[in-house]
């Protein structure tokens, strides 16, 4: 199943957009992987100004492309992310951040910005871990496969494992997240955790699938769409077009369990929204500490709405 991305404002003093594929009406989670968004690459390197904004229940998980972004958070975190690294950040119990994009006069070589934010729901028993924030500037990087001329394709594993390299990431659920870069005109073949459901999302260049077990046959996949397979194949091939490509893997056990995704908080229930809503637009100290930024500010979360919210 191809999920089109749609576009976004983000709350930010700027107004961009990004294109979002998950959560989607056909689609609510891959695993837990259960937010999708990817902007750029563009050459607007001061368009991410996302002001102090809380969350709770689940990670947020940062991986860069191309530019730079400056993350500082309620536990003290100051953290500029550079391309291939990955920023995590454990909300739990609550914990508040911002974020904002540096220009290539504070950080020489970041002239564009081209960026994924995911979110991965917490299982039930984590929800309320304590806030924790980390940077992965080492994840596994590794050939996939040869060819005659050296690499033709490479893997960097944000989360999980995936053929025999394991990132020390830390997560709550089986899951893995890969970055897989195939060179143009190139085929390679990779495996699956049948027991996974994965989804593929295109950042970059052209792409492929093939995975007859899912009745995929050289599906093209558009750029920041999300090709979604069901749990059961055992592997997939992927073949680049013209230009070198990126692709981002996304997989993991089947949650199992109904969540509640509103505004930037997972819960379960209305009351734990209303909760965390409540605590945040009073700015309750002990769930969501004030922490100094450039930026300055910070984003009320908006009125819920008249209806009961539900898991689904
Ligand atoms: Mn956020």
């Amino acid at each position: 199943m191809l999920i089109q991305p749609r576009s976004v404002k983000l709350t930010t003093r700027t107004g961009v957009e990004v294109r979002r594929t998950l959560p989607h009406r056909d689609l609510k989670m891959i695993g837990a992987w259960c937010f999708v968004d990817h902007f750029g690459p563009t050459e607007q390197t001061d368009g991410m100004v996302v002001a102090a904004h809380p969350h709770t229940g689940l990670q947020t998980a940062t991986w860069l492309i191309e530019g730079a972004i400056e993350h500082r958070d309620s536990i003290g975190s100051v953290q500029i992310i550079k391309p291939g690294q990955l920023n995590l950040m454990t909300a739990g119990h609550g914990i508040a951040h911002s974020e904002i994009s540096l220009t290539a006069a504070q950080q020489p070589g970041a002239n564009l910005l081209h960026a994924v934010q995911l979110w991965i729901a917490l299982p039930k028993e984590a929800i309320e871990t304590a806030p924790d924030f980390e940077h992965q500037s080492n994840l596994p990087r590794f050939t996939i496969a040869d060819g005659p001329s050296g690499s033709i394709a490479t893997a960097t594993v944000l989360a999980g494992e995936f053929m025999g390299h394991v990132a020390q990431t830390k997560t709550f659920s089986p899951l893995i997240g890969v970055e897989i870069r195939v060179r143009a005109g190139q085929t390679i073949e990779i495996p699956l955790n049948p027991a996974f459901e994965h989804g593929f999302m295109l950042v970059e260049g052209q792409i492929a699938l093939s995975a007859p077990a899912s009745g995929l046959n050289n599906t093209d996949i558009p750029v920041s769409g999300l090709e979604y397979l069901e749990k059961g194949p055992d592997s997939a091939t992927l073949t680049a077009g013209t230009q070198d490509s990126i692709i981002l893997l996304l997989g993991g056990k089947p949650f199992g369990e109904k969540i509640l995704m509103w505004w930037n908080f997972i819960g379960r229930t209305h009351q734990d929204i209303a909760k965390a809503r409540e605590e945040w637009n009073a700015a309750l100290a002990s769930r969501f500490p004030s922490f100094e930024d450039e930026i300055g500010g910070r984003i009320p979360a908006p009125d819920l709405p008249n209806v009961q919210l539900n898991a689904r």
